[in-house]
């Protein structure tokens, strides 16, 4: 036999366009991209017909929280999840798990807790919070992605954020080595203490502003120091004038956009729904008609999850109190349908979201081998019905906790297999990964 694997499909998605193809895997890669039709010599060969073929997701913005705060989600949960979900890497951030990811020993706790456990692929983000300056390079030279950091109070006291001056230093400390940082970027100064129900307040206590005074920060650091930054989860579209502009102006400067700014708006939280709660807010329908026009017209370059779950308990449901709630979405199952349901309204391609969800994060952590459906890359793939519906049910859900503010939608866009280097993920009846894990732990490159 000349392949393991032959998919064809009569849309695979490739890099330069959707059109029929058959997708030959030799091992654990992609060894050939033919006609739909041509035959070949393979031990398996499968007709997708019209189910679109995708490469295989990279969220580059995953809180598995393990070790330590496993209860709020672990590696186990998260990537049944995510390979349920058509995402077949996940890239985990530097906090939330006990200990933080800020020193080398650290990663190697969170390999340990990751090791066996994964369905997909993992890389790490190591952090940057004041004082672990030295163990910046170490890190890095362990091959974590790139580094995280808070310019505001990041939720939990482990992991705190950097002040102006230590902005610069880190970036100094990482431009040496052509490392990345990625910002959560909210001025302190510019943000109020929430409390009560009224979802209005909540939103008003975080505004663009916030923001944009934070974003100046970092593009200001960025042009100081010559360094790779990137902005995670941005929520308010009037910066993203200010990121095409700085961009154009050669700084090497990234963002990212998530699921919920693109599916929800603001007028449809209800109040006491801290379900919806997450840092920054989802702000209003205009806004979110401005973040689509963003991305759509590259200035936004990724959509990641921000996939970061909490037990039920810690969302204060019995209050709806948005002050005492937990910030976090938890979405890595339901990312792809979410943003395909109005990608596709709005007469975008599977190209489209393949390039945002794919191919830009692929290319953002460093991953050579993941995010584009062409031969030598890892067989990473994804069968997916774009025209299929179904109605969001919690208890279908694989993250740790079943809670989410997707509960009852109607989405369209099924996942029905997810390969991972070439292994097919999923039980097809059941839609949730079957027999042992085989992810494996990523390194940078
Ligand atoms: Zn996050």
């Amino acid at each position: 036999m000349n392949y393991d694997l032959v998919l064809r499909s009569r849309r695979a998605v490739l890099p330069d366009g959707t059109r029929p193809a058959a997708v030959a895997v030799r091992g654990s890669t992609i060894a050939a991209v033919a006609d739909y039709g041509e035959p070949l010599d393979a031990a398996s060969d499968v007709d997708l017909g019209d189910l679109a073929l995708l490469p295989g997701l990279v969220d580059t913005h995953v809180h598995v929280n393990e070790p330590g705060r496993t209860e709020w989600e672990g590696f186990a949960t998260a990537t049944r999840a995510a390979a349920a979900g058509g995402v077949t890497t996940i890239c985990d951030m530097p906090l939330n798990s006990l200990p933080p990811t800020v020193s080398g020993a650290a990663l190697a706790d969170k390999r340990a807790a990751a090791a066996g456990k994964c369905w997909v692929d993992v890389a790490f983000w190591g952090g940057a919070v004041p004082g672990n300056q030295d163990a910046l390079r170490p890190l890095h030279q362990a091959g974590v992605i790139g580094f995280k950091c808070f310019l505001i109070d990041s939720g939990v006291p482990e992991f705190p954020p950097l002040d102006p001056a230590g902005l610069r230093s880190v970036l100094g400390e990482l431009t040496a080595v052509d490392a990345l940082l990625i910002v959560h970027a909210e001025d302190a100064a510019e943000v109020k203490v929430a409390s009560g129900r009224d979802y209005g307040s909540f939103l008003a206590s975080r505004p663009p502003v916030a923001e944009r005074r934070a974003i100046e920060k970092v593009i200001g650091a960025a042009a100081a120091t010559g360094a790779r930054v990137h902005i995670v989860h941005l929520s308010a579209a009037e910066c993203v004038a200010m990121i095409a502009g700085a961009k154009a102006a050669g700084i090497r400067l990234t963002a990212e956009t998530c699921p919920h700014y693109l599916y929800f708006a603001a007028e449809q939280v209800p109040d006491g729904a801290t379900e919806f709660k997450c840092c920054p807010p989802i702000r209003d329908a205009v806004n979110r008609e401005a973040l689509w026009r963003g991305l759509e017209a590259g200035v936004i370059d990724c959509v990641v999850s921000d996939h970061s779950p909490c037990p039920p308990e810690l969302k204060a449901f019995g209050s709806g109190d948005f002050g005492d709630a937990w910030g976090g979405i938890a979405s890595l199952q339901l990312g792809l349908s979410a943003v395909w349901t109005v990608a596709r309204r709005r007469g975008r391609t599977l190209d489209d979201v393949v390039r945002w969800m794919a191919a830009a994060p692929a290319r953002l952590a460093g991953l050579p081998a993941k995010g584009a459906l062409a031969v030598g890359y890892d067989a990473d793939l994804a069968a997916f019905d774009p025209d299929e519906a179904y109605t969001v049910e919690p208890a279908r859900l694989l993250h740790r906790h079943q809670v989410t503010p997707y509960a009852g939608r109607t989405l369209t866009g099924r996942v029905r297999q997810t390969w991972l280097r070439g292994t097919a993920l999923l039980d097809p009846d059941r839609g949730a990964p079957d027999g042992e894990p085989v992810g494996r732990l990523l390194n940078r490159g």
